[in-house]
């Protein structure tokens, strides 16, 4: 059985005294879940983030690194920094990385095998525009995010691999998809992960939903058969609010 990943993307959000008090509200909120519980810190809240949840069952991931290991590239960050400070899981693709930093389906790639390199946890975003989805080629659009960005992995990193079906019309827009529709995409997405890794491996993957997850609409998408928990934008600001979609399942 897969287990429930619940993960909040703070983006470009929240200033270190931010980050400590929101720990000292969350943490004990969520101490007792059996999900795993994830924040998705800017790089200079990592620190901080990391020694807040010194003793919690909360993990520290960042929102992208370089996929170099170190060298000339003024304002990066990489894998091997991240994991030095204690970071177990990375974000890598995320739409508006796509859309305003120029990420391609390459980029995502060469990046997924250097956070596994060093062992950290990519959280890996796909997803369609709106345009793509009412032209109905979603299918095409996000298995070939798949295809791309998740080429020549092995059965370890494959399977520690998580994804995060985001579609772009979804986030940060109060518009969430209907829990059949993410269902039915998750599940294209397995299927290509079958064609590329076989279904053992594919089974074990984890495949988030995202986009304008909130309390009131988080236990209905998590119940279903192939979502296994989400990534979480707006509503992982607030220690109550991101609270209760850590404990909605
Ligand atoms: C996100 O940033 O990954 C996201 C899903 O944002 P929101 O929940 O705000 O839609």
């Amino acid at each position: 059985m897969r287990k429930k990943v619940i993960a909040g993307n703070w983006k470009m959000n929240k200033l270190p005294n931010e980050t400590i008090s929101f720990f000292e509200e969350f943490a004990p909120l969520v101490k007792d879940t059996k999900n795993e519980v994830v924040i998705c810190a800017p790089y200079t809240d990592l620190f901080y983030a990391i020694l807040s949840a010194q003793n919690t069952n909360i993990k520290i991931g960042a929102q992208n690194m370089h996929w170099e290991e170190n060298g000339a590239y003024t304002g990066e960050v990489s894998p091997q920094m991240l994991k030095s400070i204690g970071v177990e899981y990375v974000v890598l693709g995320h739409s508006e990385r796509r859309q305003y930093f120029a990420e391609t389906d390459e980029t995502v790639n060469k990046k997924v095998k250097a956070a596994h390199n060093v062992g950290l946890k990519p959280i890996v975003c796909v997803g369609e525009s709106l345009e793509q989805r009412e032209s109905g080629k979603a299918k095409e659009i996000v298995t070939n995010q798949v295809k791309l960005g998740l080429k020549d992995l092995t059965n370890d990193q494959i399977t520690s691999t998580i994804v995060a079906y985001e579609p772009i019309w979804a986030i940060g827009t109060g518009k969430t998809a209907t829990k059949e529709d993410a269902n039915e995409t998750i599940k294209w997405i397995r299927e290509e992960l079958v064609n590329m890794y076989g279904k053992e491996n594919a089974d074990k993957v984890i495949i988030q939903y995202g986009g304008s997850v909130k309390s009131g609409n988080a236990k209905e998408l998590f119940e279903m058969s192939d979502i296994d928990g989400g990534l979480v934008g707006g509503a992982s600001l607030k220690p109550d609010e991101f609270a209760k979609i850590v404990n909605a399942v």
